[in-house]
């Protein structure tokens, strides 16, 4: 029996639209939990109805992208807070939030996305939920200032979603008890997989970011594909996948109080 864990994707994007239930009923042969990220109001509310629908399989975290934070009002992102407040019970974590310097280059907007970063950060802290995190940029300058932030703003519990990092980073936000979450795409990554070797075991977590990062040829990524990341830490470190699998389970139980 395979026990493995996505802990960042997201159903309920439209390239499931034609077969979701299938998706979701093929990765519970293989997979305990996967955790689906709602990214923008709407998103979110379909996000919920998931969970709602797989209760115990499909768990729910709510934040607002960075890059969909230009497109919103003070006022929309306000109400949205409120949404995710009432809604407090329903979710396992708020996220993904951060910062992206692939796609916004634009002063201005790289203001208001830290101001709202800080901003749910604040909803993170208020709700006492654990932070997902978007650090995206060229090298590791977004990484570096998302460890800052947070470090700053006191955050306790955090994961650094897909870390794309070097290594020595990873080892620094680890020593500060953060969370490095490796997605599939590390059968192809010489850096990931140097993560996977070093950091402790007791803070990495498992993930797809599905529909996106596909380890595979085909261009939608499914969360099944999660169990590469096993093989991959398993490999890495030398231990079997079984072992695997229990650490990675007590991690991500420890992380959002859960149990699978
Ligand atoms: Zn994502």
């Amino acid at each position: 029996m395979i026990e493995i864990i996505d802990l960042h994707c997201h159903l309920t994007f439209e390239q499931y639209d034609e077969d979701r239930e299938q998706v979701i009923e093929e990765a519970k042969k293989v997979l305990k939990g996967v955790v689906t990220s709602g990214v923008e109001p709407e998103d979110a509310k379909h996000a919920l109805e998931l969970a709602e629908m797989h209760k115990g399989f499909v768990f729910a975290m709510l934040g607002l992208h960075p890059i969909h934070v230009a497109g919103k009002t003070g006022q929309e992102i306000e109400e949205y807070e409120e949404f995710i407040s009432e809604n407090k019970r329903r979710i396992v974590g708020i996220g993904e939030i951060g910062l992206d310097y692939h796609w916004i280059r634009d002063p201005l907007k790289i203001k208001r996305t830290k101001e709202v970063f800080v901003d749910f950060l604040g909803l993170a802290k208020e709700l006492d939920l654990p932070v997902v995190l978007h650090l995206r940029g060229t090298g590791s300058e977004a990484i570096e200032e998302g460890l800052k932030i947070i470090s700053d703003e006191d955050i306790i519990k955090a994961v650094f979603h897909c870390f794309t990092g070097k290594p020595q980073l990873a080892e620094q936000i680890c020593e500060e008890g953060y969370y490095i979450s490796l997605p599939a795409s590390i059968v192809r990554s010489k850096s990931m997989k140097k993560v996977a070797k070093r950091v402790p075991i007791s803070f990495l977590l498992t993930e797809t970011d599905a529909p996106y990062l596909s380890p595979t040829d085909e261009e939608r990524n499914v969360p099944q594909h999660v169990k590469e990341v096993y093989e991959e830490i398993a490999r890495q470190r030398k231990i079997e996948f079984a072992e695997t699998e229990e650490e990675i389970e007590r991690n991500f139980e420890r992380l959002f109080k859960v149990e699978l």
